[in-house]
């Protein structure tokens, strides 16, 4: 390399390789599984034309996204914070499977990011011949490099359409189209050129990076459905040492009005266990009181959710116990709350101390 194209790649991004379906091989079985994916510059040679030069690196263990835990969402965050000014931009290769979970939770942990994070992955392995996965990443690191338009947030990248991480759900397991946005529009579409829709990316912050790494994984998820028993009810309930519950609703958020199952909330709230309201529904949003339905969880507690997705529910909640282990107020307060532009508020009611 000369001086003057050194000089042409004074911006770089970090690739960093987690594993999924993007890197697998077929065991002698036929199953995918996960292998240590080489230089990127060997897997994909055309990437030494990009005007950014391009490092890589790998977590220590390679899963299947369906393996993922707290602690590699600190392992990657780790990589990021530890080599953040070494980088204009980091693109993680991940799983699709959980994509949007490790998404919501880079972002959350993340307080004042300033440079762009992008998620991507792919449905099939980059050695085959119709992969998706070139695509995918050569997008990636071309938002990630920052050179058009920087954004400030965590990411996902998927058959040309970027999402906001935390708004973000795998909707598809065979379709290249694997994720969709349904309560906030994309940030960014490529096309033959990246079209930015800058009036929908959060703005820079001000404020120094702060990487929070304590999630407390003490929660549940409750899906109703018609017909739910009260022992499925109560034994999510009764599970010793639970913090808090997503209780996943009907709806705009509505529930049965049954006295066994609002007493078992209620005992539930009284034991300082906090119960979050989420839809099933892909769009829209919860809205505690529009029905009766939903009357007695207000007056018992139960905290709305808007239009939060469920990956960000998890993740939120998580972090937000682990952020504050001895205050369950603060955590119902910033439940309902827009931290990183998770959810959709009539006024901005995002906070504008340095708490989350
Ligand atoms: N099971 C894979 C994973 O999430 C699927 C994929 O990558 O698309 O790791």
């Amino acid at each position: 390399m000369n001086g003057n194209e050194l000089n042409a790649k004074r911006d770089k991004v970090l690739l960093i390789y987690t594993g999924g379906t993007i890197g697998m091989v077929q065991d002698s079985t036929g199953a995918l599984q996960p292998f240590a994916l080489e230089s990127i510059y060997e897997v994909l040679p055309e990437l030494r034309r990009t005007s950014y030069a391009i490092d890589s690196c790998e977590l220590e263990r390679i899963i299947d996204s369906s393996n993922m835990t707290p602690d590699f969402w600190v392992d990657i965050a780790n990589i990021i914070e530890q080599r953040y000014e070494d980088y204009d931009g980091f693109v993680v290769l991940h799983g699709t499977d959980t994509m949007a979970y490790t998404a919501s939770a880079l972002s959350f942990m993340f307080k004042n990011l300033s440079k762009p994070i992008v998620l991507t992955g792919s449905q099939l392995p980059l050695g085959m011949l119709r992969s998706d996965g070139r695509d995918n990443i050569i997008c990636a690191l071309e938002i990630a490099s920052g050179r058009e338009v920087i954004i400030p947030e965590v990411t996902i990248l998927f058959e040309s359409h970027l999402y906001r991480g935390n708004r973000s759900t795998k909707v598809s397991a065979e379709n290249f189209d694997a994720f969709s946005s349904f309560n906030y529009p994309s940030l960014a579409k490529a096309g033959i050129k990246v079209s930015y829709k800058e009036h929908l990316i959060l703005p820079m912050p001000s404020g120094e990076l702060k990487v929070r790494k304590a999630f407390d994984r003490r929660i549940a998820v409750l899906k109703l459905f018609p017909g739910i028993t009260p022992a499925v009810v109560e034994s999510v309930l009764q599970t010793p040492d639970l913090q808090g519950v997503i209780i996943e609703t009907f709806g705009s958020g509505n529930a049965p009005t049954e006295a066994w199952f609002i007493d078992a909330l209620e005992a539930a709230t009284r034991r300082g266990i906090i119960i979050f309201n989420v839809t099933q529904c892909k769009a829209g949003a919860v809205m505690m009181r529009q029905y009766q339905a939903s009357c007695d969880m207000d007056r018992i507690g139960v905290i709305g959710g808007h239009d939060i997705t469920i990956e960000a529910a998890v993740t939120k909640m998580m972090y937000l116990l682990g952020r504050f282990p001895n205050d369950k107020d603060k955590v119902r307060e910033r439940l309902s709350m827009s931290l990183r532009g998770e959810i959709t508020l009539n006024q901005r009611e995002e906070l504008d101390d340095d708490d989350c």
